[in-house]
C-alpha cells in the first residue's frame, strides 16, 4: 500500500463484512455484501481513499453520505460514481466542499491540532480551478425507506433530521446493524444553523428504536454502541438539563455561536452522554 494511504487511513474490522476506517478523528465504513459494497461517508478526502478500499474489497461501490458536512464528504470526488445523499443536505455539502471552505478548514484544523491528540492531517486543499474536485452535479438524491441490494444484505435509508436537516441513518437488517455517525450519538452537535430543534432530534432517536438491530455505529469514533445507548440518548433529548449545560468556547461550522452542551436533567455530574445546542435557540 502507498505510503501516503497508510498514513491517512487506518482500518478496523468491526464485525464480520464490516469495516471502521479512520482519518483524523472521523470515521467512515465499508459495509461489503456477496455482489456490491457500501462506504458510508469518505471523510475529509486526505488521501484516496477509494485506492485505499480497494484493499479490502474489488465489488462495486455504492457510496453514501449520511449528511453533507465536509468531514464526512470530502472525499467523495475520488469515487467517479453519484453519491447517494438526502436532497435536503445539497446546499451544505456544496458549501463544504468549495475550496474557499476547505481553506477555512485548512485555518481551523491547524488550531485543532494544537488542543486535540488527533494526529490531523491538513488537507491539500483544492484550488479554484480544479474542477475534477467536486462534481455537484454527480449525485442521486435518497429518502426514507430507500433500499439497496448489496447481495444478500440490504441497506437501507431512514431519515433523522436533527444534527442536519437531511442527516440519514443507513440500516443494515442482516447484521443488524445502524450506522447514524453524527445523526445520533453521545454528544451530538444540534447548534448548527443547519440543525433542527431538539424536538425533531428526539423524534428521529424514537424512530430509530423501532428498527430491531443490536449496534449503532457513529461518525467519531470505532466504538460500538447498543440499544441501551440509544435510550440514553433519547433520555438527554428529552430532559436536556439547561440549568447545568457548559458553555463551548465557540462552533465549528458555526461562527458566531456559543454552543451550550448539555447533559440529561439528573446527570449533574456530566458523566453521561449530552447534546450541543445554541442556547439562542431553545423556545
Ligand atoms: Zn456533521
Ligand atoms: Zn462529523
Amino acid at each position: 500500500m502507498e505510503k501516503e494511504l497508510k498514513k491517512t487511513y487506518k482500518c478496523k474490522k468491526l464485525m464480520d463484512g464490516v469495516y471502521g476506517i479512520t482519518s483524523s478523528g472521523v470515521a467512515c465504513f465499508l459495509i461489503i455484501g456477496k455482489e456490491k459494497a457500501c462506504v458510508i461517508d469518505t471523510a475529509y478526502g486526505f488521501a484516496d481513499l477509494k485506492a485505499y478500499i480497494r484493499e479490502f474489497t474489488d465489488l462495486p461501490l455504492t457510496v453514501f453520505n449520511t449528511h453533507g458536512h465536509i468531514d464526512h464528504t470530502g472525499g467523495n470526488f475520488y469515487f467517479n460514481t453519484p453519491v447517494h445523499i438526502h436532497e435536503k443536505d445539497a446546499e451544505i455539502y456544496k458549501q463544504h466542499n468549495e475550496p474557499s471552505f476547505h481553506r477555512y478548514m485548512e485555518k481551523t484544523l491547524k488550531v485543532f491540532n494544537k488542543i486535540f491528540f488527533w494526529r490531523i492531517l491538513v488537507p491539500k486543499h483544492p484550488e479554484d480551478t480544479d474542477e475534477g474536485r467536486v462534481n455537484f452535479s454527480d449525485w442521486q438524491f435518497v429518502k426514507e425507506g430507500d433500499t439497496f441490494d448489496l447481495g444478500g444484505l440490504s441497506a437501507q435509508v431512514i431519515e433523522i433530521p436533527g444534527h442536519t436537516q437531511g442527516s440519514i441513518a443507513v440500516y443494515f437488517k442482516e447484521k443488524k446493524l445502524m450506522i447514524t455517525s453524527d445523526g445520533a450519538n453521545p454528544a451530538t452537535w444540534l447548534y448548527l444553523p443547519e440543525s433542527t430543534d431538539i424536538r425533531a432530534y428526539a423524534a428521529s432517536l424514537h424512530k430509530l428504536e423501532k428498527y430491531d438491530f443490536d449496534t449503532i455505529l457513529t461518525g467519531h469514533s470505532l466504538k460500538l454502541f447498543g440499544r441501551k445507548d440509544l435510550k440514553d440518548w433519547i433520555n438527554v433529548a428529552e430532559h436536556p438539563g439547561l440549568s447545568h449545560g457548559k458553555k463551548q468556547k465557540g462552533g465549528a461550522f458555526a461562527p458566531g455561536v456559543t454552543p451550550l452542551q448539555v447533559w440529561a436533567e439528573e446527570d449533574t455530574k456530566h458523566k453521561g452522554p449530552s447534546i450541543v445546542i445554541d442556547p439562542d435557540r431553545i423556545s
